[in-house]
């Protein structure tokens, strides 16, 4: 079966929806449980990541407010032989009536496939020598072309879209060009990761995604403010 592969750019995404990556459902196969829905309550954040808005002030009505739920599609995980489906619950700041997901840290934002499945594909390519050929057919993935491009899409984008909020830390700017840059790349990022198991892909994508903030292609750890520059520019709109 010829499965689509689609990936949104981040700068596609809702200008107007800030997603929350955190630790929503122990396993993927909960994730993919579309009958187990997040409680409305469990989820809510304690403030809006844009403006500050407490959810909770004694006396007053909620400050931010469950705005329903969608369901997106999950492609690559291994064993599954369609896109699966996660749900992904919303909310409404009434501070300043933003929408805000908040994503299960087994999903990359802005992207139809799972964390791990792309920081699998990119180890086992990159640093372990499989061929295309091969992680394709690890991951069910059939396409015309002799190479999976999207493979070769990550490898450029390696920290300069994908996992962008690492860059900076990690000291990137640019797409990486070639095989042993992309190399040193999944290196780097595995590094990151050192808390999760050796190769334990599925642990490893959650922690380098846990706990962010993703905003119109900026990125800031939960809990702290946003960045100055995207500060500043909230408060103009
Ligand atoms: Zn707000």
């Amino acid at each position: 079966m010829k499965r689509a592969i689609v990936a949104i750019p981040l700068h596609r995404q809702s200008k107007n929806v800030a997603v929350i990556v955190q630790a929503v459902f122990d396993s993927v196969e909960d994730l993919l449980d579309t009958s187990r829905r997040p409680a409305v309550d469990a989820l809510r954040p304690k403030s809006c990541p844009l403006c500050g808005r407490l959810a909770h002030v004694p006396g007053q009505p909620l400050g931010i407010v469950g705005h329903g739920t969608y369901e997106r599609q999950v492609l690559g995980l291994v064993g599954l032989t369609a896109a699966a489906l996660a749900v992904v619950q919303r909310y409404l700041c009434r501070g300043c009536a933003r929408t805000i997901s908040v994503l299960a840290d087994q999903l990359h934002p802005g992207r139809w496939y799972a964390g791990e499945v792309i920081l699998a594909a990119l180890r086992l390519h990159l640093v372990e020598g499989r061929s295309e050929a091969e992680i394709r057919a690890l991951f069910g993935v059939s396409v015309g072309s002799e190479t999976w491009r999207t493979l070769r899409r990550w490898r450029r984008q390696l920290l300069v879209t994908l996992w962008y909020w690492l860059a900076t830390r990690l000291g990137v700017k640019d797409p990486a060009e070639t095989r042993e840059e992309g190399q040193r790349r999944v290196a780097q990022l595995l590094a990151e990761a050192a808390a999760a198991a050796a190769n334990d892909d599925r642990a490893s994508a959650r922690v380098l995604a846990t706990a962010t903030v993703h905003f119109q292609g900026v990125s800031w750890p939960l809990g702290r403010d946003p960045p100055e520059n995207l500060a500043r520019k909230l408060l103009r709109d």
